[in-house]
């Protein structure tokens, strides 16, 4: 609460001065910027078409090259007879891909998951800050559903010298 003596200040003080053509100039910035938005939404959008389209191109590619067994018949392998080990964590999404490079940017477009690199390094900074009783650090994309128990539970040794640096052992 004001008193009344800086309430009296504070109506007698002249507003920032704000001229009409500020103003509009501002609408038109922030005009701009909105179509921006959208351009690269929609250009988003197209990636992760297009990231779907060369996955499937890929898998054919990987099975007209695979020599062909001694088979008499000449029947192509279809989609879903090629090895797909590589199972997007997330629930509600059931895809599957051939190759690790493919999940990884099936996440980053469209999980928000940031790159490989990035959740890595975002993983032990909570690990770090686990240790250190400290607040997790803020991030900007999304982990996947159980990344930080599976980067625990691959990176033994990482582990272990975080362990023996901070003298303590962690349970997650
Ligand atoms: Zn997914």
């Amino acid at each position: 609460m004001l008193s009344d003596k800086e309430q009296v200040e504070f109506l007698g003080k002249k507003p920032p001065a704000c001229t009409k053509s500020t103003i509009e100039k501002l609408m038109m910035n922030f005009q701009q910027i909105s179509r921006n938005i959208d351009d690269l939404d929609q250009d988003l959008n197209q990636l992760a078409k297009r990231l779907d389209y060369l996955e499937e191109s890929i898998t054919e590619h990987y099975t007209l090259v695979q020599p062909q067994k001694q088979e008499t018949k000449k029947k192509r392998r279809t989609a879903n007879l090629i090895k797909r080990d590589f199972q997007c964590p997330y629930e509600k999404c059931d895809k599957i891909y051939g190759t690790d490079i493919s999940l990884n940017l099936h996440i980053r477009l469209k999980h928000n998951g940031g790159s490989k690199i990035e959740r890595e390094e975002l993983a032990k900074k909570i690990l770090e800050a686990k240790f250190q009783d400290e607040v997790e650090p803020e991030h900007s994309f999304n982990l996947p559903p159980n990344f930080i128990e599976d980067f625990y539970i691959h990176h033994q040794e990482y582990i272990n010298n975080l362990e023996k640096a901070y003298n303590k052992k962690i349970l997650l």
